[in-house]
């Protein structure tokens, strides 16, 4: 299965062009774009289009355009394309991408050797094309590898309940090291900031925006970036679902859902 990277690569592009952006308002411009994109081809109400249409007003003018623009362009053909790869992934259990074996035989091929591994609980696309799009403006190579963990139920166990047939124990963190020890890497950190915004009780798409450092995170891929090269990866991400009271962002959502990103865990290279 073919991840649809050709928008995505055209998201980073057009996002790595505003280097001087603070990363908070990056990330927003990039998560309202996929957000904007995804209502549009979901039907939604007035009311959960008002709400993203609020959360827009609140950028600088100057970079408001984008999200009308080009980044918007850009999110409405990779959420296109998303949708289609994710309705054609509802035999689960028959994707080689949904088996850890398959995806550590992929990364041992494909990438070989990394300096660093950061596995981002509930790291999504918004947060992978933010973090990859600034260090590309900091002139480092940055990578998305065509091949995704699928992530059938969109949440954790689904990928640690996998790690006893590697005798480990089912937590993320063995994870990370499983894939330090099959890339050679010299390093691994597992940073929770993301999920624990999500499991927020009821948190709206403005919370999650609000609350969401993503300076921090940055700064402590940075830390390894500077010097090595890191592969940034994710167990899940997560869904932005839409009801009567409006957006809000969770992960393993069992219903219909403007965009359904929990069942997708990029990796990407920076180097
Ligand atoms: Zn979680």
């Amino acid at each position: 299965m073919r991840f649809p990277l050709s928008s995505l690569y055209m998201m980073i592009k057009t996002a790595s062009k505003l280097g001087e952006l603070p990363l908070q308002i990056l990330h927003k411009i990039v998560f309202c774009s996929l957000i904007k994109a995804a209502l549009l081809t979901y039907n939604a109400s007035n009311m959960q289009r008002a709400e993203i249409e609020k959360i827009i007003k609140g950028i600088p003018a100057s970079y408001r355009a984008l999200i009308n623009g080009k980044l918007y362009l850009s999110a409405l053909k990779f959420v296109k394309s998303f949708n289609d790869l994710i309705k054609n992934a509802k035999e689960p259990f028959i994707l080689k991408e949904a088996n850890i074996h398959y995806i550590l035989d992929f990364l041992k091929e494909t990438v070989g050797k990394v300096g660093v591994i950061v596995v981002l609980d509930c790291g999504s696309i918004p947060e992978l094309v933010t973090l990859t799009s600034r260090f590309a403006s900091l002139n480092h190579h940055t990578t998305i590898l065509n091949k995704a963990f699928i992530n059938p139920k969109g949440v954790t166990a689904f990928l640690t309940e996998q790690l006893t047939a590697f005798n480990r124990k089912t937590f993320l963190r063995q994870y990370a090291q499983l894939l330090k020890e099959t890339l050679n890497a010299k390093a691994y950190i597992k940073i929770s900031t993301i999920d624990l915004v999500a499991h927020q009780q009821g948190v709206t798409i403005e919370n999650f925006l609000a609350s969401l450092n993503m300076l921090k995170i940055f700064d402590q891929i940075n830390h390894f970036a500077k010097q090595d090269s890191v592969l940034i990866t994710s167990d899940h991400g997560y869904d932005i679902i839409a009801d009567e009271h409006g957006l809000y962002v969770t992960h393993g959502y069992k219903g219909e859902c403007p965009l359904n990103l929990s069942k997708v865990a990029l990796f990407a290279i920076i180097d």
